[in-house]
């Protein structure tokens, strides 16, 4: 679902959403024909501040197909897949990525690490595992879902405590699943990694659905008894703040060094002023927007990576996505 974040008063997260929905809408429209991936909705929000909102329900996979088709055509694109990264190691101005037997698996001055959940190890082998410089958590969820033979339950989708979709779609679903589906999603289990498909968690997505919707909710647990539902598990990467982590990787030990010669006047020391690895940068932590963010994300951290000016006016939203907060915080906080 490409929705916003309602909040009372903005909040970074409700500000990046609103930019990501917009952005991402836009590649949508410009890349994938309504109808083959995703389709332009309304949602219900039924929370705090309800109202409703424009939205997209998509599948995701058909939006990256087209990003890469197109990074293709251009020549600027070679893809490895199935290549696990083990190491990332600087090799002579080089970012070099390793494999489990140290084969090397590609090498480029800039690096970015944009592997969710998969980043925590790859930046702890170079921060130094404990550092509490990547603070990273998963978070497991699970979207329920069946085939829909009836007319829908409901005449656009709900947000509430999770999101209920009353219809979709779209022949390029999941080979084993029907081309028309309703869907309820997804669970929240901070601290899980694990992807297993389970009963007690369809069963948590009807309770959430019940609040929403009692005759869906019905619906979900007779599918249940009869064994019709479908599932998908993955695994969510969240930041200890909740927000995404976009930029230049923070440099530890000259952030130690700088701290310590500025003593008392630490901290005047801006988060500008962070020490960063040459050619390091990091694009996770998305949480559960990752559809909303990742192009607006990837676009902005291109920018920056050229050397562009940055088109945020507003400078906290920068320090909002700064990988180097956590630690630069925490350096501010040390005696001096
Ligand atoms: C159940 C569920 C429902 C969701 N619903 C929504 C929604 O409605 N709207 C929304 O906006 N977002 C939603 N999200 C969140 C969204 O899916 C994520 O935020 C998004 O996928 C994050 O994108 P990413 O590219 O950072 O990471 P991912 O999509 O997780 O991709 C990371 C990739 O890196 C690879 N990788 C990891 N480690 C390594 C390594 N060492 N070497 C090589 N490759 C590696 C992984 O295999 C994976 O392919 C949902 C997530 C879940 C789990």
């Amino acid at each position: 679902m490409l929705s916003p974040h309602v909040t009372r008063a903005p909040t970074p997260l409700s500000r990046l959403c609103t930019l990501g929905v917009a952005d991402a809408r836009s590649q949508l429209e410009r890349l994938v024909p309504q109808g083959h991936g995703w389709q332009a909705t309304e949602v219900d929000n039924l929370g705090h501040d309800p109202g409703r909102w424009p939205a997209a329900v998509v599948r995701p996979s058909a939006l990256v197909q087209a990003w890469l088709d197109e990074a293709r055509a251009s020549g600027g694109l070679s893809t490895r897949f199935d290549a696990g990264v083990t190491h990332l190691v600087h090799e002579h101005g080089q970012w070099v990525a390793k494999n489990t037997a140290g084969v090397r698996l590609g090498a480029a001055p800039a690096a970015v690490v944009a592997t969710a959940y998969g980043a925590l190890p790859l930046l702890e082998g170079i921060m130094g595992a404990g550092s509490g410089a990547v603070p990273l958590r998963p978070v497991k969820g699970q979207l329920t879902l069946a085939a829909l033979d009836a007319p829908p339950l409901a005449p656009r989708p709900m947000r509430n405590n999770g999101v209920f979709v009353p219809a979709y779609q779209d022949a390029g679903l999941a080979p084993d699943w029907p081309s028309r589906v309703w869907a309820m999603g997804s669970t929240y289990e901070r601290g899980r990694d694990d992807t297993m498909v389970e009963t007690a968690a369809h069963e948590r997505n009807a309770a959430s659905l019940e609040e929403m919707h009692a005759a869906a909710a019905a619906e979900l647990r007779r599918c249940a008894r009869e064994g019709r539902l479908l599932g998908w598990s993955q695994v969510r990467c969240a930041s200890q703040d909740r927000l995404p982590m976009v930029g230049a990787a923070p440099d530890l030990q000259a952030l130690h060094d700088l701290f310590s010669a500025a003593g008392a006047r630490r901290g005047r020391i801006p988060l500008s002023q962070t020490p960063r690895l040459p050619g390091l940068f990091m694009l996770t932590a998305l949480g559960s927007r990752g559809l909303t963010l990742a192009h607006w994300c990837a676009d902005w951290l291109a920018g920056r990576m050229s050397g562009e000016p940055s088109p945020l006016a507003e400078q906290d939203l920068e320090k909002a996505l700064d990988p180097a907060r956590f630690v630069w915080k925490a350096a501010r906080r040390q005696p001096a």
